[in-house]
């Protein structure tokens, strides 16, 4: 046994399609860029006489050159002795994934086309996430001259990294690797830098790792999916897709994290054949033998084809991507490997009704999944009938992620989930057992409860057992709360009177006016109505150009709008409108972001390159980030325009956009940056509101449930009732 520097507790992959995110990145700091020009996650700068390139402050990427496919980062240097230069590479920004390093040595390879002498090597120094940092190392003390064109590794004991900050240095932590201007030698050098992590010297040097089995490839429209088969093991480093496209000379084209079995090729080319080969390679980057070669072509897909093609990526993530004791979906994927989201469970049951309907998967596999997934929800705790908003999937347990008080039930995240069962229990109403069972969690909501008190007006977000109503969060629409309200209504065991629906949802009070105009930035709309025209279109309700898109997509994956007539409009016509100024706004584009346009539109809730946010149509909450559920979500509302955005984000952007589970979250044009992760919320609407548009197949089973026909009953009784 090794005696490790130091080491963290976590739990590792575990079955067979578990993700390894939280284990992948307690090692890899980097291994490659999603953008093609310049490197994201980097801070680059000279000073004085020295030079470094340095496009807007980041590194260069180099994707002819690389260690790991497709690319490495290029340094560019002329010391002088009065000047310096830093080049930091950061950890990327993912969510929910902090850094959590487990190994004794940093390792990092570097090559040059030039012969380099060790004297002529920069430095090297570390940063952590709380602010320690590391003395400048001199890499030339673990280098001999780089050797002419050959990838060169480095391994440099952590405990050669000493603290020179107040704080101290925690490589634990690790946050950045920053080479440094060495010695002034006045003269022009090139240097490439791929796969830094931090690991065990010692690892992966025991056994020889077999190939992956059962390669597959399958052509699409511009790219060619590969996936895999292999058992868990943890001295897997990745997997790495080697592609020939005469089938006698493969090239390496990309790499796959261990507990991911599939790789998208974006080639660009339709009529491409290409074939292709995988490997395994260990934690000592020893590579297995190749898989036997198999192939596939590109082909035009027609509109249809498209539509299917991305639905189908889009659900993998709640199938292949989901955790797999729970069979439920990832908060985001890459990240914490054990935080799965109820919400996005509950879409994810939705686009697996999808999944079945469309042949992806077989409806007794659909049926299986169900059971799995309600099975974890019987025994996960319940708060007054809510579960929480995020729970582990390994221990079935509450994480409150957004704090201590957030440790109870989220009606909202609740609904979210029971919009997802209430359609499948009438998709799969075939199936008995999963009925009942289904029905048993419905009818065990307390929604009567989440009003605080029986006379009050309106419904809370949260309950906490040990925090109460701390978190005081009236739902007041308009937003993404609506089918709180109506699962509220139309419970059989524990409804509210109609009449919240227009007290709480659409209130009149100040305290819901200020609600909506403190989030808004606007009165227009302050009162629920609004009326005013933006861009040509007039909108009858939301606050100033209607928020984020995601309020006309999470209440609207099973209720169907059309549905719905209250005293203010009909909410299919509203959602529509709120489509269509979102793209009218983002082809005005006001802030003059890189980009926008008529079929680069969508501003809505995602990843963005400082954090997450609830992107709108107003330039305060406008940072130049598109995400494409925005604009793909909205099929049934603006299918033209849906289908011209769908059509540039694949055939356009895909290179970086395009992954295994669709589209990537989001992307920036002005910040070269495009998410490096899926979101849960998001993937699946884009396959659920396609269906909607192409056959209503969701709306129809979610409608079908009869306690949302008596709900819409007395709902329209209560409207009528108050126009006379
Ligand atoms: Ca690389």
């Amino acid at each position: 046994m090794r005696k490790p520097l130091f080491t963290l507790a976590f739990a590792f992959c575990f079955g067979p399609l578990a993700y390894c995110a939280n284990s992948y990145y307690s090692h890899v700091v980097f291994d490659n860029s999603l953008t093609g020009e310049r490197y994201f996650y980097t801070r680059a700068q000279a000073s004085g006489d020295s030079t470094l390139v340095a496009p807007e402050g980041r590194i260069p990427v180099e994707s002819k050159i690389f260690h790991t496919p497709p690319n490495a980062l290029r340094l560019q240097w002329q010391s002088h002795a009065n000047g310096g230069w830093t080049a930091r590479i950061e950890r990327p920004d993912i969510r929910n994934l902090p850094a959590r390093y487990s190994g004794d040595t940093l390792f990092l390879w570097l090559y040059s086309e030039q012969t380099i002498e060790n004297t002529e090597l920069p430095l090297l120094q570390l940063t952590d996430s709380d602010h320690g940092f590391s003395e400048p190392v001199k890499l030339s003390r673990f280098v001999r001259s780089l050797p002419t064109a050959k990838w060169t590794q480095v391994k440099i004991p952590l405990r050669e990294f000493r603290a020179t900050s107040l704080n101290g240095f925690n490589p634990a932590r690790l946050e950045s690797v920053t080479f440094i201007q060495g010695e002034a030698d006045g003269k022009p050098h090139s240097l490439l830098v791929d796969d830094i992590k931090i690991d065990f010297a010692d690892e992966g040097k025991s056994q020889t790792l077999s190939a992956p089995s059962a390669v597959a490839a399958k052509g699409y429209d511009r790219h060619i999916d590969v996936s895999w088969t292999y058992p868990p093991n943890d001295t897997v480093q990745h997997f790495v897709v080697y592609r020939s496209l005469d089938g006698r000379i493969y090239q390496p084209v990309g790499i796959q994290m261990p507990g991911i079995h599939r790789f998208a090729d974006y080639i660009g080319r339709t009529n491409q054949t290409a074939y292709y080969k995988v490997a395994t390679v260990d934690r000592s980057y020893r590579e297995s033998n190749v898989s036997a070669p198999v192939s596939a072509s590109t082909r035009e897909l027609n509109d249809d084809e498209l539509l299917t093609m991305v639905q189908e990526a889009s659900f993998r993530y709640y199938w292949e991507g989901a955790e797999p004791n729970s069979g439920m979906a990832l908060e985001n994927i890459p990240g914490d490997d054990r935080i799965i989201a109820l919400g996005a469970s509950g879409f994810g049951v939705m686009s697996i009704i999808v999944g079945a309907d469309r042949g992806f998967i077989t409806r007794e596999q659909g049926a299986q999944r169900l059971t799995k997934i309600v099975g974890f929800l019987e025994k996960a705790p319940r708060y007054h009938g809510a579960w929480a908003h995020f729970l582990n999937g390994e221990t079935g347990k509450t994480i409150p992620l957004f704090g201590a008080a957030d440790d109870g039930g989220d009606l909202v995240e609740t609904s979210f989930l029971l919009q997802g069962l209430l359609a499948a229990r009438q998709y799969f109403h075939d199936q008995p057992d999963l009925v009942r069972r289904i029905t048993a969690l419905w009818e065990g909501v307390e929604w009567d409860w989440y009003r605080q008190t029986s006379n009050s007006d309106a419904l809370y977000w949260h309950w906490s057992p040990d925090y109460a109503w701390q978190l005081h969060h009236r739902l007041t629409g308009w937003n993404e709360t609506m089918i709180t309200y109506l699962l509220a209504m139309a419970s059989p065991t524990h409804s509210v009177p109609p009449s919240l629906y227009y007290t709480g949802w659409a209130g009149q009070s100040q305290e819901a006016a200020r609600y909506r105009s403190g989030w808004g930035g606007t009165t227009e709309g302050d009162h629920y109505a609004n009326g005013t025209t933006y861009y040509g279109t007039k909108l009858d309700v939301g606050v100033g150009r209607g928020g984020p898109l995601f309020f006309t997509h999470y209440s609207f994956m099973g209720f169907d709008p059309h549905s719905l007539t209250d005293r203010y409009t009909n909410y299919f016509d509203n959602n529509t409108n709120i489509a269509k100024i979102n793209r009218a706004y983002c082809i005005d584009n006001p802030g003059k972001h890189e980009g926008y346009g008529n079929d680069a539109w969508g501003l809505t809730a995602s990843d963005d390159p400082w954090g997450y946010g609830a992107h709108e149509p107003r330039e305060k909450e406008d940072n130049g980030t598109v995400t494409p559920t925005g604009a793909l979500s909205s099929y049934p509302y603006t299918p033209e325009f849906s289908m011209a955005a769908l059509k540039h984000f694949y055939r356009d952007l895909g290179p970086q956009l395009w992954g295994v589970y669709g589209f990537r979250d989001a992307y920036n044009e002005d910040q070269h940056w495009v998410a490096p992760i899926f979101m849960g919320l998001n993937q699946a609407p884009i396959a659920v509101m396609i269906e909607n548009y192409r056959t209503g197949l969701v709306w129809k089973n979610f409608m079908s449930n009869p306690e949302i026909q008596s709900m819409l009953k007395s709902l329209a009784n209560l409207r009528d009732q108050e126009h006379h």
